[in-house]
């Protein structure tokens, strides 16, 4: 029995690891997203708008002006370069602003202007001359709340008579404190203390309660739970909003539980396509070919930029190693650098300061980049037990071909296996990859 027992822990152990790897890498992407996105994603894609009131007029703006801002805000969002509203903007703001307040959920991918949407919002409703907290804001890490505060410390800028406290680990406040700053950013945990336990912040006071970073929330054990029991303590006419970049079921329903008679505002990705993509594969017999046949194809075609996915940070390490040895000037994105060096890496890439990427899918997963005209799979996605990674593939190449551009993909190909994967995504995207004869390469310029 004993030995049942610990066999037992150890399972558990290992699912709560991989349950804690798997959060910290969504909070990890989200994190880089924020940091790498300097201005707005393109997009062609409608904003759907679904009110809570439908007899209600819509009300949307084409300019920061028509919301009538108080002067030292219009300066703060001016100042921060921003011309007109995004997409999103447009139509979440007008209500956001609304009185009497109106609740919002908003789901748009990563760099639409959620967080300048919210920052605004809760920097105009607040009441400088009251030295108390009237707006709280919760993210799902340390990292991310020190981030959108920064966002929310740069358009007030002007304002300065509104402060910003963060209520995140090693704050360490005396209970009883009674907080001034009358905008809380912080982790779940921390609020749910300082509203509760410490009464460092009265909840009975918040008029407008903001949740970031749904899905990312939901990921974490016990944030969903926190999350609702601080929504709990506020008063019922307190504003609600919550934002995500996703929406599966499980963030839907979370939403619903902590935002009542939502206003709701979706602004779909922007799709992937192979339509527009040339895909080929080349033969070769181990690695050290799949390089020449790269050399091969650098010397034969123009690249702007490309990205090249390893499925290893030892081959890609290797890989770059080569690569710069032929004169190339690469970047390489590993699993063992912190989150600000990537976003560094991805910047200088995205400037153009280096022409090559080299990454593993791990790094590389969720990172919108693209003015990549080439892919280079040198391994083909895979899944844990060894088969295609079909969205992974298509997330990979499909960026190449958005907006009206032409992008090429090229696999490589070194076994029976990766030969199977090749087979298993022609099947399943229904696309035929061509075979593509590197001694010849007249036919893909
Ligand atoms: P999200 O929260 O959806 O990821 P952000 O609010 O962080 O998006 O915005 C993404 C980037 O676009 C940021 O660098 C931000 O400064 C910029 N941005 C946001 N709104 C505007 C705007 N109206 N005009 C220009 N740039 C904007």
């Amino acid at each position: 029995a004993p030995r049942k027992a610990k066999s037992t822990t150890k399972q558990v152990e290992n699912d709560t690891k991989v349950e804690g790897e798997e959060k910290e890498d969504k909070a990890a992407q989200s994190l880089l997203n924020k940091m790498i996105h300097t201005s707005l994603v393109n997009t062609t894609n409608q904003v759907e708008v679904l009110q809570r009131d439908p007899n209600s007029p819509l009300y949307s703006v084409k300019t920061f002006e028509e919301l009538r801002l108080k002067d030292e805000l219009l300066r703060g969002v001016y100042d921060m370069g921003f011309n007109r509203p995004s997409k999103i903007q447009e139509n979440a703001l007008p209500m956001m602003l609304a009185e009497p307040p109106q609740n919002l959920i908003a789901q748009s991918q990563s760099g639409t202007g959620k967080t300048a949407a919210f920052a605004l919002a809760m920097l105009s409703h607040v009441d400088p001359a009251n030295k108390w907290t009237q707006c709280l804001c919760i993210a799902p890490t340390y990292e991310l709340a020190l981030q959108t505060g920064k966002v929310i410390e740069q358009m007030g800028k002007f304002y300065p008579e509104v402060k910003l406290a963060y209520a995140i680990r090693g704050n360490k406040l005396d209970r009883g404190t009674k907080l001034q700053e009358q905008i809380v950013i912080g982790t779940p945990g921390t609020v749910l203390d300082w509203c509760s336990k410490l009464k460092i912040i009265d909840p009975k006071k918040i008029s407008i309660f903001v949740l970031d970073e749904a899905d990312v929330m939901i990921a974490t054990q016990g944030h969903q739970d926190q999350s609702i029991r601080i929504q709990r303590m506020l008063p019922n006419e307190c504003q609600m909003l919550l934002f995500s970049a996703t929406f599966e079921d499980s963030v839907w329903k979370f939403a619903e539980r902590v935002v009542p008679d939502p206003n709701i505002i979706k602004l779909k990705r922007e799709e992937e396509t192979l339509d527009t993509i040339k895909q080929y594969y080349v033969l070769c017999n181990d690695k050290d070919e799949k390089f020449t046949a790269l050399c091969n194809i650098y010397g034969a075609i123009t690249i702007a930029q490309a990205m090249i996915f390893c499925h290893t940070r030892r081959t890609a390490g290797w890989l770059s190693a080569e690569l710069t040895k032929e004169g190339h000037v690469v970047a390489l994105l590993s699993g063992e650098m912190t989150v600000e060096q990537r976003a560094a890496i991805i910047e200088r890439f995205r400037e153009g300061k280096e022409k090559v990427l080299v990454t593993t899918n791990v790094c590389s997963r969720g990172i919108d980049v693209e003015q990549v005209s080439v892919v280079i799979n040198f391994d083909l996605p895979m899944d844990k037990d060894g088969n295609a990674d079909n969205e992974t593939y298509l997330h990979r190449i499909g960026r190449t071909g958005r907006f009206g551009k032409r992008g090429l993909a090229v696999n490589m190909i070194d076994s029976k296996h990766s030969m199977n994967i090749l087979n298993q995504i022609e099947e399943h995207f229904n696309k035929k990859i061509n075979k593509l004869d590197t001694d010849d390469l007249d036919e893909i310029e």
